[in-house]
């Protein structure tokens, strides 16, 4: 039975908030700056918590279930962490505050640089970027300062593999160089002759993610990164698959020049509805001076009464500044708190489990679904969602098909690479038990295709909408479901 929504309970004079007797004077504004009428629903307070809980309820949330979005690296976020970020001291801070009055938050963004450094190789980390696509935006500008401080300005292209995250071609372009598609060979690698054919004194450099979007460690980074040095070009990583590798592996000594990381996705912080992210960036050391600005640095050393004094440092060639004030400094507490609970060999335990788990689903799954990269996985694998005997499934009606178990889809149709792809990341939080249920409604959904395909075609039958016309919903945008009624 449809209920009434929040807007049709709209009711004139209806009132579900009380305000305070202002205890500040009156002010008069502009004339021109007030709205004569701001129509908005009218309703009690009760109205207002059930139209959110329900809302709420239709939600899907890494707290509710099963979430293998693959790339996205949707984790447990533990509790703890909302805690500390909640703790006063933090949350009630501002950024223009004096220094010496947010020595707390520096120390935390001072420490959290530090652990980076360590777990990538890096010389140096700016935490400024608000996500992985802007660190990838700063990562290019950086390339570009630095081939330009070298007076080295015919480097105008960047090359990106075939199986790279959407991400990396456009901010490739948005940093003013033209990204040039570099094909992956039989087992996923780069192809390493078709590397060598395009390096050249125009490559300004390679985008490489490793672990790869296949959920594959690239065999041959060390040769890939050579070739790249030898032309004179720098390599970046996207590093939104560090989850495979924390405290396994450094991307920087593999010979990786600069790397963003995803505190978001390795390092717990709930993402996915658009909330706030993270993307620091880390570089080698002839990078350093190009990183934005400000790094935090340690401006007086401290001493047995009194602790150092921390403060902003402005690296010497800087690109500048990308983010208003000092980045997203509520992932950044949440990120070095879950680095704190989990310590060295906790974080290599993440790895470790992550990768497990993903080989775990894989050897299960490959038997009902078809592999294209069968070999050892790291975090991550993908999968075809269609059949060669069945041309009317797709990978679509296999994700519709999950949500009626009450299991969020992988990701589907990426990478590029891999037809009907379905991209699979459990992460190491997730149990035996969890996985084996996983891996039974995939087998039993594979079942369903041969024998009963309808069921597929018109999932997913037990959720609050049904199969969207995504065409539609894209072309035509419903935004605002309100408006008051015309008197
Ligand atoms: C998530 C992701 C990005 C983009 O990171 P955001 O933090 O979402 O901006 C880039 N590359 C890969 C491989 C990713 O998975």
């Amino acid at each position: 039975m449809a209920e009434p929504t929040i807007y049709e309970l709209s009711s004139p004079g209806r009132i579900g908030i009380r305000f305070p007797e202002s205890d500040v004077p009156q002010q008069q504004f502009p004339e021109n700056f007030m709205r004569k009428e701001l129509p908005l629903p009218e309703l009690s307070e009760l109205d207002v918590v059930r139209h959110f809980t329900h809302l709420s309820r239709l939600n899907y949330s890494i707290d509710e279930g099963f979430y293998p979005l693959g790339s996205c690296t949707m984790k447990y976020n533990p509790r703890i962490n909302e805690v500390t970020a909640r703790l006063p001291g933090f949350s009630n801070s501002h950024p223009l505050q004096p220094l010496e009055s947010i020595q707390g938050n520096l120390a935390v963004m001072y420490l959290l640089q530090e652990w980076l450094k360590e777990l990538t190789g890096f010389h140096s980390v700016s935490l400024q970027p608000a996500a992985g696509a802007q660190g990838e935006l700063v990562g290019g500008l950086i390339m570009r300062a630095y081939h330009k401080y070298r007076k080295d300005d015919k480097r105008t292209k960047i090359l990106v593999p075939d199986s790279a995250h959407g991400t990396n071609p456009a901010t490739s372009s948005m940093a003013g160089f033209e990204p040039v598609n570099l094909p992956s060979d039989k087992r996923g690698n780069i192809d390493l002759e078709q590397l060598k054919a395009l390096c050249d004194e125009t490559t300004a450099g390679l985008m490489l993610t490793n672990p790869n979007t296949l959920g594959l460690f690239e065999e041959n980074v060390l040769e890939v990164i050579k070739i790249v040095h030898n032309a004179g070009g720098l390599v970046y990583g996207d590093g939104a698959n560090l989850n495979a590798l924390l405290g396994v592996t450094k991307p920087g000594a593999l010979g990786f020049d600069i790397l963003h990381i995803n505190l978001h996705k390795t390092f717990s912080t709930p993402h996915g509805g658009g909330g706030p992210g993270s993307g620091p960036v880390a570089v080698a050391e002839h990078l350093a001076s190009f990183l934005p600005d400000p790094l935090i640095g340690i401006l007086e050393e401290g001493n047995e009464e009194l602790p150092p004094l921390y403060g902003f440092i402005k690296p010497e060639q800087s690109i500048g500044r990308v983010k208003a004030f000092h980045g997203h400094f509520g992932v950044i507490v949440r990120a070095l708190t879950y680095v704190l609970m989990n310590g060295a060999e906790g974080l290599r335990d993440v790895a470790k489990y992550a990768v497990l788990n993903a080989n775990y689903l894989m050897e299960i799954l490959k038997n009902a679904y078809t592999l294209p990269y069968d070999r050892t996985c790291k975090h991550e694998f993908v999968l075809e969602g269609v059949w060669e005997e069945l041309p009317d499934i797709h990978a679509l009606d296999v994700a519709k098909r999950l949500m009626d178990y009450g299991i969020h889809p992988p990701t589907n149709y990426f990478p590029l690479i891999v037809k009907e792809a379905l991209m699979i990341e459990p992460t190491e939080t997730e149990s035996k038990q969890t996985l084996d249920e996983f891996a039974r409604v995939m087998l039993q959904i594979a079942k369903e295709a041969h024998d009963n395909p309808e069921l597929l075609h018109e999932a997913p039958h037990h959720t609050p909408v049904g199969r969207l016309d995504e065409v539609k919903a894209a072309r035509d945008l419903v935004l605002c479901c309100w408006r008051p009624e015309a008197n």
